[in-house]
């Protein structure tokens, strides 16, 4: 939770401002507290060579005693911990139990007669180094794992515990306090996640760094990637974060801190209402009724959807239980995965869509990369093509739709002849089930991702033969501009507004009333509050974005009239002209 600062002495510092990148939106005003040592503060000596076994001994008893440090933390989490620390736990003991980083360094000792330390960052820069040339983001950032697993090693070395913040553990003052590190550990951040915090600050990391997962589920403010800010701030420094612009003010004048203090009650205040809004119909000023869902990724993630209040999920990645592995997920494996969502929905509508795998989302770094992945054989095509592993999943989807309402969502349907096909796959999952003694009566709707500018120029057969139509913003965008949506060179032409989006997003929805079928949305466009008039004014009704976006959105729907919105829309529309966001207003 946020604290708010009651006081405005602060500590009579230079006046400083950095600049980072703000991964958790939120004000914070508090005192500094910076955590301790770096790999950069180790000693570097040379041993004789009769001490090198000695010094492998030393070593090896460090990493023993961070390894059970870290089991420790692991065995002993709170209930109500972040979920992403035990998995990072669990990497990271499992770093100090790889006897190749140990042999390596021995080797170091050994040979070139480092002392512990000096071979330890020695080695940790090298795979750091390895690390960063990744192209993938997540796994570049992953080099973080091993600079704070070897900097937990140093500490034991250096005699001190594992951990950074040893010299934290005081008792709460009721002071708003910030933290600044070069960077937190997972197991760090469990140390501090117990409310003493309102910011974390990080010289290092970006947005899928672990201090931005956990600080970003602690709903605390964060501003990473500061460059060499811990060393230029003092403990008891007076500081302001500003978590949207991921500016940090350091003893800034009275003026600047009563401007801070301002912000941070009004940004509380709104969230507050917020929040009143989770159990409030999201209905517009002239009584259109508008569905709000939830995309999620992972099964636990249903319940952070419920939380916020979600009338359903629409639209559950189920590629990401068949990623990072060796073998596919069983049928089993997927029922349990699918019936655990539908039944922590309690009765609301799951949609679930089938596998989409190929372009962007590799399932196997073997497989041979097609020319041009995203137009390829990826989604419902490589579905197709897999017809064992596509009708394992609609058996699994079958078996569970027992539970509650599934909705079966296909990605990428481009073609009328693969919608029989997909009819014909789900027939032989049913068949099959009912040869091993289930009953037939299976209850699933199914539904098309528009996603290509095909679909949705020709969109009337798919209207006519399904019972609800997702438009999938993300790709539509990148398939009718030509705009690679993973290439940062055209990003900027990457544009939801461009009249042709706009056009074919109208004619889907226009269809969709025509046929008397439900189109919904469930591309990015879909949890931007400051496209909801919009997507009103072109007469979507049901809307499927991240669970933590579901209440700003809702804001923006609660406050809207409908039938204005749709006259302003329909007639920029009509003249192709670009449209202004403020003539929404
Ligand atoms: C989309 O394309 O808009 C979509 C929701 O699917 P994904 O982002 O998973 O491709
Ligand atoms: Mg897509």
């Amino acid at each position: 939770m946020t604290k708010t600062t009651q006081t405005k002495t602060y500590h009579a510092g230079p006046m400083l401002c950095m600049q980072g990148q703000g991964v958790v939106k939120g004000y914070a005003i508090g005192k500094a507290v910076v955590m301790g040592v770096t790999a950069l503060e180790v000693d570097h000596y040379r041993i004789s060579p009769e001490t090198v076994s000695a010094e492998c001994e030393r070593l090896r008893n460090a990493m023993a005693a961070a390894r059970d440090e870290l089991r420790r933390l692991a065995e002993t989490l709170p209930a109500d911990a972040p979920r992403e620390l035990g998995p990072l736990l669990t990497v990271h003991s499992l770093l100090l139990d790889d006897s190749t980083l140990i042999g390596q360094v021995c080797d170091l000792i050994t040979h070139q007669h480092y002392n512990a330390e000096w071979a330890l960052t020695t080695q940790g820069q090298l795979l750091e180094e390895q690390f960063a040339i990744m192209s993938d983001d997540y796994l570049r950032e992953r080099g973080s794992d091993i600079r704070q697993v070897i900097e937990r090693v140093l500490r034991v070395l250096s005699g001190t515990s594992g951990s950074a913040i040893h010299d934290l553990d005081t008792p709460d003052s009721g002071e708003s306090l910030i933290v600044v590190a070069r960077d937190i550990s997972p197991a760090d951040m469990l140390r501090l996640r117990d409310g003493r915090f309102s910011a974390f600050l990080t010289d290092l990391g970006g947005p899928a760094s672990h201090t931005a997962i956990v600080a970003r589920s602690m709903n605390v403010p964060a501003v990473v990637g500061l460059g060499h800010f811990r060393g230029l701030v003092r403990d008891g420094d007076m500081l302001v974060v500003d978590g949207f612009t991921g500016s940090v003010l350091v003893n800034p004048s009275p003026y600047i801190l009563d401007e801070y203090v301002q912000r941070q009650a009004d940004f509380l205040r709104e969230r507050q209402e917020l929040v009143r809004l989770r159990d409030a119909p999201a209905v517009t000023i002239d009584g259109v009724a508008v569905e709000l869902h939830a995309n999620i990724e992972q099964p636990d993630e249903a319940r952070l959807a419920l939380d916020a209040g979600a009338d359903g999920i629409g639209l559950f990645r189920t590629e990401f239980l068949f990623m990072n592995r060796r073998e596919l997920p069983s049928e089993e494996e997927q029922f349990n995965a699918y019936a655990d969502v539908v039944r922590v929905m309690q009765g609301r509508p799951v949609t679930i869509r089938t596998l989409d795998v190929g372009a962007d989302k590799g399932l196997d770094e073997d497989v041979v990369v097609a020319t041009n992945p995203a137009l390829g054989l990826r989604a419902i095509r490589y579905c197709l093509a897999n017809p064992e592993v596509f009708v394992t999943q609609l058996r699994a989807l079958l078996r569970a739709s027992r539970f509650g309402h599934i909705r079966i969502l296909i990605p990428m349907l481009t073609n009328v002849h693969e919608v029989h096909e997909v009819r014909q796959a789900l027939q032989a999952a049913k068949e099959q089930l009912m040869a091993h003694g289930h009953d037939a009566a299976f209850d699933v709707s199914l539904g098309a991702m528009v996603e290509t500018p095909a679909t949705a120029i020709a969109i009337e057969p798919f209207a006519e033969t399904l019972d609800f139509l997702s438009i999938g913003t993300n790709d539509l965008i990148q398939y009718t501009l030509a705009v690679d949506r993973g290439d940062g060179e055209v990003a900027h032409l990457y544009d939801p507004l461009h009249p042709a989006v706009l056009r074919l997003i109208a004619n889907v929805i226009n269809a969709g009333e025509r046929y008397g079928i439900p189109v919904a949305m469930c591309g990015e466009m879909a949890g931007s509050a400051e496209l909801a008039r919009l997507l009103l004014g072109l007469g979507l009704t049901s809307f499927s974005m991240h669970p933590q976006q579901l209440l700003d959105v809702k804001k923006e729907i609660t406050g809207a009239h409908s039938t204005a919105l749709r006259a302003a829309v329909a007639s920029a529309l009509n003249r192709s002209e670009r449209i202004h966001l403020s003539a929404l207003d």
